[in-house]
């Protein structure tokens, strides 16, 4: 018979598998269960909808059998089964998400994470076995076929015969090595420890034969169920360990990490549902890409209705994991229909409050885990608000968090109120807490005594835009010409001396053209001779943002090149007017502006004439 080859990922994610150094290889069984489970929901589905399918819903099951003579084990279930084209397309490919992964070369390192991380399913079973066929009947079909493979270099498909819909696996174990020893799996005690760990919640009984000894110490076989069937998020929270909680998690929905809250809901009322809740506690990889998928896992009756059902979760809180289950959920509920339904629109609403509260509770009383949430997500929130034109703010604002000069440390906007005195937030923003510090504005600031919030995200200068006012307090970037807090004869003194230069200003404000909007002096800078500050709603980090976004307009914040009044470089510009040297005057003023952008962390046009021009001034 003709050996078919895998497509390209497929060999490459089954070559990963078969000489996996995962240590963790037991986690083929927990695959192999959940794709039978899968298949007898799918059977029970269909008989709700199909009254001629006779299923017997009280005999679905899936079974395990070993045979420790020919080293095999067999995963049995009398489930939906696969027609010929369907073992031909659901095993000689893997998921497309796990496929997207291994079209970039991984190391051995990086196996570990991408098991953990990928429903790697079926495939898994290569880790433990050295050939693995899948005899299979589907519902719709009254033909068997037999899918067989041994690794990397292909497999086949045969016709077979089979008297009952379903599927049997059949594992031949691998030899064992020095290092791993896989005739463990044949031990019905590892196997029902496995069961009970990773599979105890799966609501059809796994049944298996087990060797028991009665009380004349008679050895007898009798067929047990391993698992517990009640779906951990059905009990109560005091009867579930943490770590229970755990381990659902990251065999669920696949990660290596605990989860950072596990939230546990019950609702009773206008609508009823349990819900199960993560926050995770890192970002999965692709969770700032389109390719992520926000959702809950849906029951209704023990039924999985749907896996990720999108209308239970709001964007800003996309990065919840977790299951609700709701009798009021029709079953047949489908993803057009879902975002009509009032139970959803109900249940959506009640977990959306819950998860809010929560992190609300966290931020108040587990800072620190709070902040290693708000490091993952926390460009996810801020996005809720600026992107929803405000709406969502009173929801979100509370969430969020800002580094402050006076604590060194990220606050909550409530925290600042509660100390300020006045009605302005002042705030600074830059490419890093460092690098803020030394800005001229920022200094000054603080030295009168100001709070500042440091603004290291892209995002947060056009939230907090966004924001508008809060708790009527309004906001104000240091770095803004508005920004002025000296008192009316100081204004006046400064006003007089601009108005003695204005000629001389009106001369280097035609060097730098129309780069800048004004040249003047300014008595907000104690020490440093210059400083670019920006006049309107644009601040030069926004211009950054803004232009650095793929086919974003060009936008302009107006810049206005101020330099310290009481500074000897004031002085020598004048003197310079004085005697109408506009060469020199005209190269001094270049050399203001470029040192002014390079403060801001703005590049300069023409960093060589910059370079030439202060050795020129060096070396007189
Ligand atoms: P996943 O379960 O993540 O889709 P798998 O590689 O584990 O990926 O399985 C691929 C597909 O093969 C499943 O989606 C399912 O359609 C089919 N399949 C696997 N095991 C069974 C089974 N026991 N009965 C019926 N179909 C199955």
């Amino acid at each position: 018979m003709k050996k078919k080859e895998f497509k390209a990922e497929s060999k490459k994610l089954l070559n990963m598998m078969i000489n996996s150094i995962y240590t963790n290889k037991e986690i083929f069984l927990r695959e192999l269960i959940s794709n039978s489970s899968d298949a007898l929901d799918k059977l029970y589905y269909l008989s709700l909808t199909n009254a001629d399918l006779k299923v017997k819903k009280d005999k679905l099951e899936i079974r395990i059998e070993t045979d420790k003579d020919n080293r095999c084990l067999k995963i049995i279930d009398n489930g939906v089964g696969m027609t010929k084209e369907e073992l031909e397309n659901n095993l000689g490919t893997i998921a497309k998400s796990g496929s997207e992964l291994f079209k970039e070369e991984n190391d051995k390192k990086k196996d570990i994470e991408i098991i953990g991380q990928f429903g790697v399913g079926f495939y898994s079973s290569f880790m433990v076995s050295k050939e693995v066929s899948v005899l299979s009947r589907s519902i719709n079909s009254d033909k068997a076929y037999l899918w067989t493979s041994s690794g990397a270099d292909g497999y086949t498909i045969e016709e077979a015969s089979k008297d009952e819909v379903g599927t049997v696996i059949t594992l031949y174990l691998k030899d064992n090595t020095d290092d791993d020893n896989y005739d463990e799996f044949l031990e019905s005690y590892t196997i029902e420890r496995i069961v009970k760990k990773y599979s105890d919640y799966i609501k059809y009984p796994i049944k298996m034969e087990v060797e028991t000894e009665d009380k004349d110490k008679k050895k007898k076989k009798e067929v047990n169920t391993l698992n517990s069937m009640v779906p951990i998020w059905k009990k109560k929270k005091k009867d579930v360990k943490d770590e229970e909680y755990h381990d659902f998690y990251t065999d669920k929905f696949y990660d290596y990490e605990h989860p950072l809250k596990v939230i546990k809901s019950e609702v009773e009322g206008l609508t009823s549902y349990q819900a199960l809740l993560f926050i995770p506690s890192h970002a999965p990889y692709n969770y700032y890409t389109k390719e992520y998928e926000k959702g809950l896992m849906l029951y209704s009756k023990g039924v999985m209705v749907m896996d990720k059902c999108a209308d239970l979760l709001p964007d800003y809180f996309s990065f919840v994991k977790g299951i609700v289950d709701s009798e009021d959920i029709e079953l047949n509920i489908s993803r057009e229909t879902m975002q009509q339904d009032k139970q959803i629109k109900l249940i959506a609403k009640s977990i959306e409050t819950k998860i809010k509260k929560e992190l609300e509770t966290m931020l108040k009383d587990e800072r620190e885990n709070y902040e290693k949430f708000y490091e993952a997500f926390g460009e996810q929130l801020k996005y809720g608000i600026y992107s929803s034109y405000g709406m969502n703010k009173e929801l979100l604002q509370d969430l969020l968090l800002f580094y402050s000069s006076k604590d060194e440390k990220l606050i909550p906007l409530y925290e600042y109120v509660e100390r300020m005195e006045g009605d302005t937030i002042y705030y600074a923003s830059g490419e890093s807490v460092d690098k803020i510090k030394m800005l001229p504005n920022v200094e000054e600031a603080i030295n009168k005594g100001k709070e500042v919030l440091f603004l290291t995200n892209y995002l947060d200068e056009f939230v907090l835009k966004t924001i508008g006012t809060y708790q009527e307090k309004k906001f104000q970037n240091v770095s803004d010409a508005n920004f002025d807090l000296s008192s009316d004869e100081e204004k006046e003194e400064l006003k007089k001396l601009n108005e003695e230069s204005k000629d001389m200003f009106a001369l280097m404000k035609t060097v730098l053209d129309a780069n800048v909007k004004d040249v003047r002096f300014t008595n907000r800078l104690k020490n440093h001779p210059v400083c670019l500050i920006t006049d309107g709603e644009v601040s030069l980090e926004m211009e950054k943002v803004l232009n650095a976004m793929p086919n974003g307009d060009t936008v302009k914040a107006n810049k206005i090149l101020e330099i310290n009044e009481s500074h000897p470089i004031s002085a020598k510009l004048k003197e310079l007017y004085k005697n109408d040297d506009k060469e020199n005057l005209e190269k001094y003023t270049k050399v203001l502006y470029s040192s002014a952008r390079l403060i801001e962390g703005l590049t300069v046009d023409n960093p060589t004439e910059l370079s030439n021009l202060i050795c020129e001034i060096m070396s007189k």
